[in-house]
């Protein structure tokens, strides 16, 4: 401290006294002074952390070489002077924040706090007061106030719904994208539980996800899908998901909602779309197995004509033969009931058909599909093998659809096997094994297995390798088992043909 300041001002202290001021104020991260409350504020003490702060040294400042207000940022020197006045003469302590301009042309920002401790006989107040450097306080300050500028920007512009609560569920922000999504202004639903933006139906289900997120857990916390409810009561599609906000001490919770209204329109459409494209290959289908299809009808439909004729002979003979008759009026009957099972099998494949899914036994579902490929089969003279699990167990799956798929496959297969001239009497397997979650079913043909050339394409609409193939058997099949959660897998055989496998989910026990 220069000596020559000292004792005009200071009340009068002791060598000790002074040298543990003197330490103290070194100490402290910032400037001590005092100074007349005259323009630019002349000052007669400043302590060591003056240099530090605008780059002048003691002596420079003290000797009033260079006054504070020199170096005090000229737009904002007249508000300090105006609140510094302003203190000083109702002798209340003041505080200011402004920028200064140090000795290097470095802007920094300083926290003032002073008071006018005494007034000399010309009646100038004298201040004291400490000055300290906040430049990183205030970047820090800038810094949040942008990232809350950009936090707010991205929630404000996002297309999903954004929506903050505290830890009982009462929203306290909704975003742009969730008013016109409920139809609620922010300031109308703040308080309200937010499960009431669920269908009243699903506030269980809300419930259960919102307590979910309260536990601490190391698995990521999923979504889920549920129908939400606007101000009118319109219920509609969403999938939610919820997370914990880091804050300090309160426990909040962010929820994003997308409303899946038209995400489900067009699942639909393709949906329809599907359908009505399977619809058209089943009918494509039975139309090329239609000599099949009319050996297999005219087989009974023989033998019914002559169960009828020998049951009419033993009717007409003299002693009408009663148990004959009878036995041939059973035949006649079991033959009808073939003709009908291949006619209602016929019915089912080529009705318009909405697909749906439902609990179906396996078994029963690969015996009457068994039987169908069968028909074509016999014509080119091959043989369907069934080789079942035991006790196999229900799927869940679009019975149509799912036989549609394996008498595709199934003729895929024969028509390789035809192209590979396998002998009369050769094999295709049609085989179901259980696994733990579904059941597997494969096709094993004796055929050329698929070639390099269209592996990659195979499932591609319209990749055919067939004179009078459209290419659409697959890539149908394919969609068909998508929408079962599954796909097909294919693979040559280390011998001869080729394995196309899928797999639907088990129904549980
Ligand atoms: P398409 O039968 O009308 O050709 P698909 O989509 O059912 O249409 O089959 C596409 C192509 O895939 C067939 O032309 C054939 O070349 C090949 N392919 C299908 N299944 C088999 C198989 N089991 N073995 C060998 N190639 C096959």
């Amino acid at each position: 401290m220069a000596k020559n300041s000292q004792p005009a001002m200071c009340s009068p202290v002791s060598g000790g006294d002074y040298d543990r001021l003197e330490t103290l104020l070194k100490n402290l991260p910032g400037m001590a002074y005092r100074c007349l409350n005259l323009k630019h504020w002349p000052m007669d003490f400043v302590s060591d952390g003056c240099y530090e702060l605008c780059g002048y040294q003691r002596h420079e400042i003290e000797s009033q070489q260079v006054l504070w207000g020199d170096f005090t940022h000229p737009d904002m020197i007249d508000e300090v002077d105006r609140k510094v006045r302003s203190a000083a003469d109702s002798g209340q302590p003041f505080e200011v924040e402004y920028r200064i301009i140090a000795r290097n042309g470095q802007e920094k920002w300083v926290w003032e706090r002073g008071r006018a401790v005494d007034r000399r006989s010309d009646g100038v107040v004298i201040l004291e007061g400490f000055i300290t450097d906040i430049t990183d306080r205030k970047r820090t300050e800038a810094a949040l106030v942008r990232a809350e500028a950009y936090a707010q920007a991205i929630v404000e512009s996002a297309l999903d719904a954004v929506i903050s609560v505290d830890d009982q569920g009462a929203i306290e922000s909704f975003n742009q994208a969730a008013s016109s999504m409920f139809g609620y202004r922010s300031d109308e639903i703040r308080g309200h539980h937010c499960r009431s933006l669920a269908a009243t139906s699903f506030y269980r289900e809300f419930d259960r996800h919102f307590q979910r997120s309260q536990t601490p857990t190391k698995i990521p916390l999923t979504s889920i899908e549920l129908n939400g409810c606007d101000k009118h009561d319109n219920e509609f599609p969403i999938v939610l998901s919820m997370r914990e906000i880091l804050d300090v001490g309160e426990k909040k919770y962010v929820i994003l909602i997308r409303d899946l209204t038209q995400q489900r329109l067009a699942e639909r459409e393709v949906r329809e779309q599907r359908d009505v494209l399977a619809h058209v290959d089943r009918l494509n289908t039975l139309g090329e197995m239609a000599a099949g299809i009319a050996h297999e009808i005219n087989q009974p439909l023989t033998a019914i004509s002559m169960y009828a004729q020998s049951g009419l002979r033993f009717l007409r003979r003299p002693q009408p033969q009663l148990r004959r008759l009878e036995d041939a009026l059973e035949k006649l009957s079991q033959q009808a009931h073939r003709a009908g099972a291949v006619i209602e099998r016929m019915q089912e494949m080529t009705r318009p058909h909405q697909s749906h899914q439902e609990d179906v036994a396996a078994e029963h579902l690969l015996q009457e599909i068994h039987d169908l490929g069968e028909v074509e089969a016999q014509i080119r003279n091959f043989i369907i093998v069934l080789r079942l699990d035991d006790d196999l167990p229900r799927v869940k799956c679009d019975p149509i659809q799912i036989q549609q798929v394996i008498l595709n496959l199934l003729r895929n297969g024969m028509e390789s096997m035809r192209a590979n001239h396998c002998k009369p009497g050769s094999k295709i397997v049609l085989q179901a094994r259980t696994t733990p979650t579904q059941v597997r079913i494969s096709i094993i043909d004796g055929g050329l297995g698929v070639s390099r050339k269209l592996e990659k394409q195979l499932f591609q609409p319209f990749a055919t390798t067939k004179a009078s193939g459209m290419g659409l058997g697959l890539s149908i099949s394919r969609s068909i088992i998508a929408a079962h959660g599954g796909q097909i897998e294919f693979n040559n055989n280390k011998t001869v043909g080729a394995t196309f496998s899928f797999g639907l989910p088990r129904q549980p026990d």
